[in-house]
Protein backbone atom coordinates (compact mmCIF):
# COMPACT_ATOMS: atom_id res chain seq x y z
CA UNK A 1 0.00 0.00 0.00
CA UNK A 2 2.70 2.69 0.59
CA UNK A 3 3.70 3.13 -2.70
CA UNK A 4 -0.14 3.77 -3.76
CA UNK A 5 -0.58 5.93 -0.58
CA UNK A 6 2.69 7.33 -0.96
CA UNK A 7 1.90 8.88 -4.48
CA UNK A 8 -1.55 9.74 -3.71
CA UNK A 9 -0.31 12.28 -1.15
CA UNK A 10 2.65 13.42 -3.20
CA UNK A 11 -0.65 14.14 -5.89
CA UNK A 12 -2.92 15.71 -3.70
CA UNK A 13 -0.14 18.20 -2.72
CA UNK A 14 0.52 18.78 -6.00
CA UNK A 15 -3.05 19.04 -6.96
CA UNK A 16 -3.37 21.69 -3.84
CA UNK A 17 -0.28 23.73 -4.88
CA UNK A 18 -1.80 23.64 -8.72
CA UNK A 19 -4.88 25.42 -7.31
CA UNK A 20 -2.90 27.72 -4.85
CA UNK A 21 -0.93 28.71 -7.46
CA UNK A 22 -4.15 29.64 -10.03
CA UNK A 23 -5.63 31.37 -7.25
CA UNK A 24 -2.85 33.55 -6.27
CA UNK A 25 -1.49 32.46 -2.62
CA UNK A 26 1.93 32.98 -2.09
CA UNK A 27 4.42 30.14 -1.79
CA UNK A 28 4.93 30.61 1.75
CA UNK A 29 0.86 30.18 2.51
CA UNK A 30 0.60 26.69 -0.01
CA UNK A 31 3.48 25.20 1.96
CA UNK A 32 1.72 25.70 5.09
CA UNK A 33 -1.38 24.07 3.64
CA UNK A 34 0.75 21.25 1.86
CA UNK A 35 2.04 19.73 4.89
CA UNK A 36 0.84 18.42 8.63
CA UNK A 37 1.08 20.80 11.49
CA UNK A 38 1.67 17.94 13.73
CA UNK A 39 2.16 13.78 14.20
CA UNK A 40 1.71 11.49 16.50
CA UNK A 41 3.09 8.26 15.44
CA UNK A 42 3.59 5.59 18.92
CA UNK A 43 4.48 1.87 19.22
CA UNK A 44 2.16 1.08 22.54
CA UNK A 45 1.42 -2.23 24.17
CA UNK A 46 -2.49 -3.25 24.42
CA UNK A 47 -3.47 -5.47 27.07
CA UNK A 48 -4.14 -8.95 25.47
CA UNK A 49 -2.44 -8.59 22.21
CA UNK A 50 1.32 -9.88 22.18
CA UNK A 51 3.04 -7.65 20.20
CA UNK A 52 2.57 -3.75 20.28
CA UNK A 53 0.28 -2.19 17.72
CA UNK A 54 1.22 1.45 16.10
CA UNK A 55 -1.01 4.11 16.70
CA UNK A 56 -1.55 7.14 14.56
CA UNK A 57 -2.76 11.01 14.26
CA UNK A 58 -1.89 13.14 11.93
CA UNK A 59 -3.15 16.51 12.97
CA UNK A 60 -2.94 18.48 9.29
CA UNK A 61 -4.00 21.65 9.49
CA UNK A 62 -6.56 23.93 12.40
CA UNK A 63 -6.69 26.89 10.14
CA UNK A 64 -10.55 26.83 10.40
CA UNK A 65 -11.25 25.22 13.65
CA UNK A 66 -10.29 22.25 15.55
CA UNK A 67 -8.36 19.49 13.92
CA UNK A 68 -11.41 16.72 12.52
CA UNK A 69 -11.23 13.08 10.99
CA UNK A 70 -11.88 9.88 12.16
CA UNK A 71 -9.86 6.90 12.87
CA UNK A 72 -9.80 3.94 10.83
CA UNK A 73 -8.63 0.26 12.44
CA UNK A 74 -6.77 -1.57 9.85
CA UNK A 75 -3.94 -3.63 8.56
CA UNK A 76 -2.69 -1.69 6.04
CA UNK A 77 -2.49 1.39 8.05
CA UNK A 78 0.68 3.40 7.83
CA UNK A 79 1.62 6.61 8.23
CA UNK A 80 1.58 7.41 4.51
CA UNK A 81 -1.98 6.16 4.95
CA UNK A 82 -2.93 8.35 7.69
CA UNK A 83 -1.33 11.64 6.11
CA UNK A 84 -3.19 11.39 3.07
CA UNK A 85 -6.68 10.90 4.77
CA UNK A 86 -5.62 14.11 7.21
CA UNK A 87 -5.01 16.04 3.85
CA UNK A 88 -8.17 14.99 2.31
CA UNK A 89 -10.13 16.08 5.49
CA UNK A 90 -8.62 19.52 5.58
CA UNK A 91 -10.11 20.08 1.69
CA UNK A 92 -13.75 18.09 3.26
CA UNK A 93 -14.19 20.27 6.28
CA UNK A 94 -12.90 23.71 3.55
CA UNK A 95 -15.37 22.39 0.90
CA UNK A 96 -18.14 22.36 2.50
CA UNK A 97 -17.53 25.26 4.54
CA UNK A 98 -17.68 24.10 8.07
CA UNK A 99 -15.35 25.67 11.15
CA UNK A 100 -13.32 22.96 11.50
CA UNK A 101 -9.69 21.61 10.34
CA UNK A 102 -8.32 18.07 8.76
CA UNK A 103 -6.56 15.08 10.92
CA UNK A 104 -7.29 11.24 10.93
CA UNK A 105 -5.82 8.59 12.78
CA UNK A 106 -5.91 4.72 12.93
CA UNK A 107 -4.07 1.60 14.62
CA UNK A 108 -2.54 -0.90 12.56
CA UNK A 109 -4.54 -3.86 13.52
CA UNK A 110 -6.87 -6.97 11.43
CA UNK A 111 -9.65 -6.50 13.66
CA UNK A 112 -11.05 -9.58 11.82
CA UNK A 113 -8.15 -11.61 13.85
CA UNK A 114 -9.30 -9.93 17.18
CA UNK A 115 -11.81 -10.27 19.89
CA UNK A 116 -14.29 -7.85 21.21
CA UNK A 117 -11.78 -7.83 24.28
CA UNK A 118 -8.96 -7.30 22.45
CA UNK A 119 -10.55 -4.05 19.88
CA UNK A 120 -11.95 -2.85 23.10
CA UNK A 121 -8.19 -2.75 24.69
CA UNK A 122 -6.96 -1.09 21.29
CA UNK A 123 -9.13 1.75 21.39
CA UNK A 124 -8.63 2.56 25.13
CA UNK A 125 -4.86 2.62 24.61
CA UNK A 126 -5.44 5.35 21.37
CA UNK A 127 -7.96 6.90 23.60
CA UNK A 128 -4.74 7.28 26.32
CA UNK A 129 -2.37 7.82 23.83
CA UNK A 130 -3.49 10.73 22.46
CA UNK A 131 -5.60 12.22 25.22
CA UNK A 132 -3.18 15.60 24.88
CA UNK A 133 -3.37 15.92 21.69
CA UNK A 134 -7.17 15.48 21.39
CA UNK A 135 -10.11 17.29 23.02
CA UNK A 136 -13.01 19.53 21.96
CA UNK A 137 -11.51 22.86 21.10
CA UNK A 138 -8.69 20.21 19.85
CA UNK A 139 -8.79 17.72 17.97
CA UNK A 140 -12.22 15.44 17.58
CA UNK A 141 -11.59 12.03 16.30
CA UNK A 142 -14.52 10.29 14.75
CA UNK A 143 -15.33 6.81 13.22
CA UNK A 144 -13.49 5.46 9.87
CA UNK A 145 -13.19 1.87 8.10
CA UNK A 146 -13.77 -0.67 10.74
CA UNK A 147 -14.58 1.73 13.59
CA UNK A 148 -17.88 2.36 15.00
CA UNK A 149 -19.93 4.18 17.88
CA UNK A 150 -19.26 1.18 20.10
CA UNK A 151 -15.15 1.97 19.52
CA UNK A 152 -16.35 5.80 20.04
CA UNK A 153 -17.78 5.03 23.39
CA UNK A 154 -14.91 3.05 24.45
CA UNK A 155 -12.73 6.45 23.51
CA UNK A 156 -14.95 8.33 24.94
CA UNK A 157 -15.18 6.88 28.17
CA UNK A 158 -11.16 6.30 28.13
CA UNK A 159 -10.38 10.15 27.35
CA UNK A 160 -13.02 10.95 30.33
CA UNK A 161 -11.00 9.09 33.09
CA UNK A 162 -7.59 9.82 31.22
CA UNK A 163 -8.25 13.53 32.19
CA UNK A 164 -11.23 13.56 35.16
CA UNK A 165 -14.28 15.39 33.42
CA UNK A 166 -17.44 15.13 31.07
CA UNK A 167 -16.57 15.67 27.78
CA UNK A 168 -19.04 14.35 24.69
CA UNK A 169 -17.99 17.01 21.86
CA UNK A 170 -14.16 15.42 22.16
CA UNK A 171 -15.37 12.60 19.99
CA UNK A 172 -18.36 11.78 17.48
CA UNK A 173 -20.27 9.22 15.84
CA UNK A 174 -21.24 8.32 19.42
CA UNK A 175 -24.30 6.06 19.90
CA UNK A 176 -27.50 8.59 20.93
CA UNK A 177 -27.12 7.21 24.78
CA UNK A 178 -23.89 8.99 24.72
CA UNK A 179 -25.03 12.28 23.03
CA UNK A 180 -24.72 11.28 19.49
CA UNK A 181 -26.62 12.68 16.53
CA UNK A 182 -29.94 11.88 15.07
CA UNK A 183 -28.40 10.79 11.67
CA UNK A 184 -25.29 10.62 12.06
CA UNK A 185 -25.08 6.83 11.13
CA UNK A 186 -26.56 7.34 7.56
CA UNK A 187 -25.23 10.41 7.44
CA UNK A 188 -22.09 9.98 4.46
CA UNK A 189 -24.67 8.01 2.23
CA UNK A 190 -27.62 10.82 2.76
CA UNK A 191 -25.15 13.24 2.07
CA UNK A 192 -23.52 11.54 -1.04
CA UNK A 193 -27.61 11.46 -2.20
CA UNK A 194 -27.89 14.58 -1.73
CA UNK A 195 -25.01 15.88 -3.74
CA UNK A 196 -25.35 12.96 -6.58
CA UNK A 197 -29.11 13.83 -7.01
CA UNK A 198 -27.67 17.99 -7.88
CA UNK A 199 -24.84 16.68 -9.72
CA UNK A 200 -27.57 14.87 -12.37
CA UNK A 201 -29.70 18.25 -12.21
CA UNK A 202 -26.92 19.21 -14.05
CA UNK A 203 -25.98 16.83 -16.13
CA UNK A 204 -29.57 15.52 -17.25
CA UNK A 205 -27.79 13.52 -20.42
CA UNK A 206 -25.69 11.82 -17.44
CA UNK A 207 -29.00 10.31 -16.17
CA UNK A 208 -29.59 7.30 -17.73
CA UNK A 209 -31.53 4.55 -16.42
CA UNK A 210 -30.62 5.28 -12.48
CA UNK A 211 -29.04 1.53 -12.94
CA UNK A 212 -26.16 1.98 -9.80
CA UNK A 213 -23.55 -0.34 -8.96
CA UNK A 214 -22.64 -0.21 -5.27
CA UNK A 215 -18.61 -1.31 -4.06
CA UNK A 216 -18.66 -1.97 -0.11
CA UNK A 217 -21.98 -3.28 1.78
CA UNK A 218 -20.43 -1.81 5.23
CA UNK A 219 -22.33 1.34 6.85
CA UNK A 220 -21.76 3.74 3.85
CA UNK A 221 -22.50 1.37 1.15
CA UNK A 222 -25.69 -0.37 2.84
CA UNK A 223 -26.76 3.08 3.77
CA UNK A 224 -26.35 4.64 0.31
CA UNK A 225 -28.33 1.20 -1.56
CA UNK A 226 -31.37 1.64 0.81
CA UNK A 227 -31.72 5.40 0.15
CA UNK A 228 -30.89 4.92 -3.74
CA UNK A 229 -33.30 2.29 -3.57
CA UNK A 230 -35.95 4.06 -1.99
CA UNK A 231 -36.06 6.84 -4.84
CA UNK A 232 -36.29 5.93 -8.36
CA UNK A 233 -33.06 4.37 -8.51
CA UNK A 234 -31.79 0.65 -8.79
CA UNK A 235 -29.46 -1.42 -7.47
CA UNK A 236 -27.80 -3.75 -9.55
CA UNK A 237 -24.88 -5.03 -7.81
CA UNK A 238 -23.08 -4.75 -4.62
CA UNK A 239 -20.07 -6.22 -2.59
CA UNK A 240 -18.40 -6.84 0.30
CA UNK A 241 -15.04 -8.08 1.17
CA UNK A 242 -15.66 -11.57 -0.25
CA UNK A 243 -17.59 -11.03 -3.47
CA UNK A 244 -20.05 -9.43 -5.30
CA UNK A 245 -23.71 -10.29 -6.78
CA UNK A 246 -25.23 -8.22 -10.27
CA UNK A 247 -28.94 -8.57 -11.40
CA UNK A 248 -29.82 -6.41 -14.22
CA UNK A 249 -32.82 -6.34 -13.05
CA UNK A 250 -32.39 -5.42 -9.65
CA UNK A 251 -31.62 -6.12 -6.02
CA UNK A 252 -34.19 -6.31 -2.88
CA UNK A 253 -31.71 -4.41 -0.65
CA UNK A 254 -33.22 -3.59 1.84
CA UNK A 255 -34.04 -7.25 2.74
CA UNK A 256 -30.17 -8.23 1.96
CA UNK A 257 -29.20 -5.56 4.97
CA UNK A 258 -31.43 -7.41 7.24
CA UNK A 259 -29.80 -10.78 6.54
CA UNK A 260 -26.55 -9.49 6.46
CA UNK A 261 -27.08 -7.75 9.99
CA UNK A 262 -28.62 -10.29 11.51
CA UNK A 263 -27.17 -13.84 10.12
CA UNK A 264 -23.73 -12.15 9.32
CA UNK A 265 -23.38 -14.23 6.51
CA UNK A 266 -21.32 -12.84 2.80
CA UNK A 267 -23.49 -12.11 0.03
CA UNK A 268 -22.11 -14.96 -1.85
CA UNK A 269 -23.33 -17.25 1.30
CA UNK A 270 -26.64 -15.77 0.81
CA UNK A 271 -27.25 -16.71 -2.51
CA UNK A 272 -27.03 -19.68 -4.47
CA UNK A 273 -26.42 -18.53 -8.22
CA UNK A 274 -28.98 -18.75 -10.32
CA UNK A 275 -30.70 -16.51 -13.77
CA UNK A 276 -31.99 -13.75 -11.45
CA UNK A 277 -28.40 -12.91 -9.83
CA UNK A 278 -24.76 -13.25 -11.12
CA UNK A 279 -22.22 -13.82 -8.39
CA UNK A 280 -19.20 -12.49 -9.53
CA UNK A 281 -15.77 -11.23 -8.03
CA UNK A 282 -15.33 -7.59 -6.66
CA UNK A 283 -13.27 -6.62 -9.76
CA UNK A 284 -15.64 -7.66 -12.10
CA UNK A 285 -18.48 -5.59 -10.35
CA UNK A 286 -17.10 -2.49 -11.58
CA UNK A 287 -16.80 -2.76 -15.15
CA UNK A 288 -20.74 -4.33 -14.83
CA UNK A 289 -23.34 -2.56 -16.76
CA UNK A 290 -24.90 0.30 -15.27
CA UNK A 291 -25.25 4.28 -15.28
CA UNK A 292 -23.74 5.30 -11.68
CA UNK A 293 -21.16 3.72 -10.20
CA UNK A 294 -20.36 4.12 -6.43
CA UNK A 295 -17.18 2.87 -5.04
CA UNK A 296 -17.65 2.71 -0.63
CA UNK A 297 -15.10 0.71 -0.04
CA UNK A 298 -11.31 1.27 -0.03
CA UNK A 299 -8.91 3.52 -1.86
CA UNK A 300 -7.24 2.46 -5.00
CA UNK A 301 -10.48 0.10 -6.37
CA UNK A 302 -10.30 2.40 -9.89
CA UNK A 303 -7.22 1.84 -11.52
CA UNK A 304 -5.58 2.04 -15.13
CA UNK A 305 -6.59 -1.47 -15.44
CA UNK A 306 -10.15 -1.08 -15.13
CA UNK A 307 -11.01 2.26 -15.65
CA UNK A 308 -11.09 2.11 -19.81
CA UNK A 309 -14.09 -1.02 -19.20
CA UNK A 310 -15.92 1.06 -17.01
CA UNK A 311 -19.62 1.55 -18.38
CA UNK A 312 -20.84 4.26 -15.97
CA UNK A 313 -21.14 8.10 -17.01
CA UNK A 314 -21.07 9.08 -13.04
CA UNK A 315 -18.83 7.82 -10.37
CA UNK A 316 -19.94 8.86 -6.62
CA UNK A 317 -16.68 8.23 -4.63
CA UNK A 318 -18.11 7.66 -1.21
CA UNK A 319 -15.28 6.02 0.11
CA UNK A 320 -11.82 8.08 0.38
CA UNK A 321 -9.49 8.31 -2.73
CA UNK A 322 -11.06 5.40 -4.27
CA UNK A 323 -9.69 6.14 -8.27
CA UNK A 324 -5.92 6.36 -8.78
CA UNK A 325 -4.31 8.87 -10.70
CA UNK A 326 -4.09 7.59 -13.76
CA UNK A 327 -7.79 6.07 -13.60
CA UNK A 328 -8.44 10.10 -12.99
CA UNK A 329 -7.28 11.02 -16.40
CA UNK A 330 -8.48 8.07 -18.29
CA UNK A 331 -12.00 8.69 -16.73
CA UNK A 332 -11.48 12.16 -17.94
CA UNK A 333 -11.12 11.80 -21.54
CA UNK A 334 -14.56 9.06 -21.04
CA UNK A 335 -16.19 12.13 -20.36
CA UNK A 336 -17.24 10.55 -17.29
CA UNK A 337 -18.34 12.73 -14.27
CA UNK A 338 -16.30 11.55 -11.22
CA UNK A 339 -18.32 13.53 -7.87
CA UNK A 340 -14.67 13.45 -5.66
CA UNK A 341 -14.22 12.01 -2.52
CA UNK A 342 -14.01 15.40 -0.39
CA UNK A 343 -17.53 16.73 -2.18
CA UNK A 344 -19.15 13.14 -2.24
CA UNK A 345 -18.54 11.75 1.40
CA UNK A 346 -18.16 14.73 3.24
CA UNK A 347 -22.01 14.23 4.63
CA UNK A 348 -20.26 12.57 7.54
CA UNK A 349 -18.23 15.00 8.82
CA UNK A 350 -21.05 17.12 8.23
CA UNK A 351 -23.02 15.55 10.78
CA UNK A 352 -19.99 15.07 13.13
CA UNK A 353 -20.03 19.08 13.03
CA UNK A 354 -23.98 19.08 13.63
CA UNK A 355 -23.07 16.30 16.62
CA UNK A 356 -20.05 18.47 18.20
CA UNK A 357 -22.52 21.23 18.03
CA UNK A 358 -25.34 20.25 19.79
CA UNK A 359 -22.56 18.55 22.51
CA UNK A 360 -21.62 21.91 23.04
CA UNK A 361 -25.18 23.43 23.51
CA UNK A 362 -26.37 20.34 25.56
CA UNK A 363 -29.31 20.34 23.22
CA UNK A 364 -30.55 18.46 20.60
CA UNK A 365 -31.89 18.28 17.33
CA UNK A 366 -34.72 16.26 15.72
CA UNK A 367 -33.79 14.37 12.15
CA UNK A 368 -35.97 16.77 10.64
CA UNK A 369 -33.51 19.28 11.52
CA UNK A 370 -30.19 17.56 10.71
CA UNK A 371 -31.51 16.06 7.41
CA UNK A 372 -32.60 19.50 6.13
CA UNK A 373 -29.06 21.16 7.44
CA UNK A 374 -27.13 18.50 5.90
CA UNK A 375 -28.86 19.04 2.28
CA UNK A 376 -28.49 22.62 2.48
CA UNK A 377 -24.67 22.62 2.83
CA UNK A 378 -24.33 19.49 0.29
CA UNK A 379 -25.74 21.82 -2.29
CA UNK A 380 -24.69 24.48 -1.40
CA UNK A 381 -20.72 22.44 -1.60
CA UNK A 382 -22.04 21.08 -5.01
CA UNK A 383 -23.26 24.16 -6.75
CA UNK A 384 -20.01 25.99 -5.82
CA UNK A 385 -18.14 23.32 -7.07
CA UNK A 386 -20.13 22.89 -10.51
CA UNK A 387 -20.14 26.94 -11.35
CA UNK A 388 -16.19 26.74 -10.38
CA UNK A 389 -16.05 24.13 -12.98
CA UNK A 390 -18.15 25.83 -15.63
CA UNK A 391 -16.11 28.84 -15.37
CA UNK A 392 -12.62 27.63 -15.22
CA UNK A 393 -13.58 24.68 -17.75
CA UNK A 394 -12.40 22.05 -15.03
CA UNK A 395 -13.43 18.58 -13.56
CA UNK A 396 -15.64 18.58 -10.61
CA UNK A 397 -12.27 16.83 -9.04
CA UNK A 398 -9.83 20.17 -10.05
CA UNK A 399 -12.62 22.60 -9.34
CA UNK A 400 -13.36 21.24 -6.08
CA UNK A 401 -9.52 21.68 -4.97
CA UNK A 402 -9.91 25.22 -6.31
CA UNK A 403 -12.68 25.80 -3.80
CA UNK A 404 -11.65 24.21 -0.59
CA UNK A 405 -8.10 25.80 -1.46
CA UNK A 406 -9.15 29.09 -1.56
CA UNK A 407 -11.28 29.33 1.88
CA UNK A 408 -8.47 27.21 3.73
CA UNK A 409 -5.90 29.35 2.08
CA UNK A 410 -7.34 32.77 2.83
CA UNK A 411 -7.23 31.56 6.66
CA UNK A 412 -3.90 30.63 6.74
CA UNK A 413 -3.13 34.37 5.21
CA UNK A 414 -5.03 35.96 7.48
CA UNK A 415 -3.50 34.57 10.36
CA UNK A 416 -0.49 36.12 8.71
CA UNK A 417 1.51 33.13 7.39
CA UNK A 418 1.19 34.96 3.88
N1 LIG B 1 -14.17 9.14 8.66
C1 LIG B 1 -15.12 10.02 8.06
C2 LIG B 1 -14.51 10.70 6.86
O1 LIG B 1 -13.57 10.21 6.27
C3 LIG B 1 -15.76 10.97 9.07
C4 LIG B 1 -14.82 11.91 9.74
C5 LIG B 1 -15.49 12.73 10.86
O2 LIG B 1 -16.69 12.62 11.04
O3 LIG B 1 -14.75 13.43 11.53
O4 LIG B 1 -14.96 11.72 6.42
Amino acid sequence: MTHNTETMFTHIQKAIQKAGEELGYSEKTITNITHPYNIVEKSVQVDGIDNSVDVYRVQFNNALGPYKGGIRFHPDVDLDEVKTLAITMMLKCSLVDIPLGGAKGGATINPKELNDKQIEAVARAWARTMHEVIGVDQDIPAPDVNTNGQIMSYMLDEYESTVGHSEPGVITGKPLELGGSKGRDKATSQGGVYVLEKVLEYFPEKVGTKKVVIQGFGNVGSFAATLLANKDFTIVGISDSKGAIYSEKGLDVEMIAEKKRSERVSLHELFTSNDAIKKISNEELLIQPCDILIPAALENQITESNADAIHASVILELANNPTSVAADIILKEKDVVVIPDFLANAGGVTVSYFEWVQNRQQYYWKLKDVDDKLFDIMVAATEKTYKMSQKEGLTLREAGFRVAVDRVAKAVALRGIK
